[in-house]
């Protein structure tokens, strides 16, 4: 039996915005947070009831509450939501493998903590970004470096489960020292899995603007290739292994729910900006992408959501792409039997052709550690072959709006 999907929930609140972000959220006040949360979380209410009259799942296999800041959310509508997905997620009796909430270190102190582990909850994201101060100024983080260390050393006491810190590296104002230093202290604190990413600059972002404007002053390539070996080794040297371009774990601490996306597996999404994806098929899914208007959203979930099929060429290439950014790769039998394709005749002998970058192992194909850092290379190289196979450009062959 295929497992239950998962589910993702989006939270399009944040109590401010940092100057990179363009992630759906609003900066959203106490007064302003009181009113818009009660409508989002009659809005997830409403479809959580109308997926499962849709889907028919049982239960959840595994929950991601992300944004946004989940941990912005009023107390009691956090709690509220929490309950109704947790009623759903337990409804045929089981439970999920492991259930996410995101927090930034400002909003959590013990009360917090204790209603997520009341709630089911079992895995805390924490989003720390930057334990510099001139980097943390530039991005726009609320509170300061040593603010965050002491709610990061709370979390490290209190929480009895496992956690992940999100980091940047590239941000204005980082140094190799305290990008080294950052990663020795959230690893010296327990944390089994550290989610490091590059800053991207994102058009029309007031750090886009700052840049453009020369006010600030961005990391060059190799000022960037350095602070992400000073993270990297101190990394390894702590026994985080990388398992995805941008994801390291400790043994045993790996995300399963990024891991369903990697897998592109089956997954139904609440809130505005949400976007689902169910198998319809051999090699066919159905996605379904809520509304990024909230007002859209709360006014009729369901109805906001754009569905089409993602099939062919689309399907095929999107699960060569997700598989190759992981260390576990993509199973080539595997690959036949969901598409009904020999992924070595539709995208080309890729170990052969770049030996450097992916290996041939087990039957898998998988990205070296360079690989993880140029897959952009094969996958040019493959979705060009696959042009020919498939036929047609990516329109022709999938994605074809309902
Ligand atoms: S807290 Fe997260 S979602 Fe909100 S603005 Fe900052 S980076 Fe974006």
């Amino acid at each position: 039996m295929a497992p239950a999907p998962s589910l993702y929930v989006h939270v399009p609140f944040c109590a401010s915005r940092c100057s990179y972000c363009d992630f759906h959220s609003e900066a959203c006040g106490p007064s302003a947070l009181a009113d818009r949360s009660e409508a989002w979380l009659r809005a997830i209410e409403i479809h959580l009831t109308a997926l499962d009259r849709r889907f028919g799942h049982a239960g959840f296999n595994t929950v991601y509450v992300g944004g946004g800041t989940p941990s912005w959310l009023p107390r009691d509508v956090l709690r509220r939501a929490l309950s109704a997905i947790g009623a759903a997620a337990t409804s045929a009796g089981s439970s999920p493998a492991e259930w996410s909430v995101e927090a930034n270190p400002e909003d959590v102190d013990g009360d917090f903590l204790s209603m997520l582990n009341d709630s089911g909850v079992d895995r805390l994201s924490v989003g720390v970004q930057s334990l510099e101060d001139a980097a943390r100024m530039t991005a726009g983080r609320r509170g300061d470096a040593g603010d965050t260390k002491d709610r990061l050393e709370a979390i490290a006491r209190g929480w009895g489960h496992g956690w992940s810190a999100d980091l940047i590296f590239g941000l204005p104002g980082q140094t190799t020292l305290g990008m080294a230093s950052d990663v020795s202290f959230i690893s010296g604190l327990g944390a089994g899995h550290v989610s490091l990413y590059e800053l991207t600059i994102e058009a029309g972002t007031p750090l886009c603007v700052a840049a453009e404007t020369g006010s600030v002053k961005l990391p060059d390539q190799d000022e960037r290739a350095d602070l992400y070996d000073a993270a990297a080794e101190t990394l390894r040297s702590d026994g985080f292994a990388r398992y995805e371009v941008s994801n390291w774990t400790r043994p045993g601490n790996e995300c399963i729910h990024n891991e369903v996306y990697w897998d592109m597996g089956d997954w139904l999404a609440l809130g505005p900006s949400g976007v689902g994806n169910i198998t319809a098929g051999r090699g066919e899914f159905l996605r379904l992408e809520n509304s990024r208007d909230d007002g859209t959203y709360a006014l009729d979930p369901s109805g906001s959501v754009n569905e089409y099929a993602i099939a062919g060429k689309d399907a095929a290439f999107e699960c060569l792409m997700t598989a190759l950014r992981t260390t576990k790769g993509l199973d080539l039998k595997r690959f036949g039997a969901r598409f009904g394709v020999d992924p070595q005749e539709a995208f080309g002998r890729l170990h052969e052709s770049f030996p450097a970058l992916v290996r041939l192992e087990s039957g898998k194909w998988i990205a070296t550690d360079r690989g993880l850092d140029t897959l952009n290379v094969p996958l040019v190289a493959a979705l060009s072959v696959a042009d020919g196979y498939f036929g047609g450009s990516a329109g022709e062959n999938g994605a074809e709006r309902a």
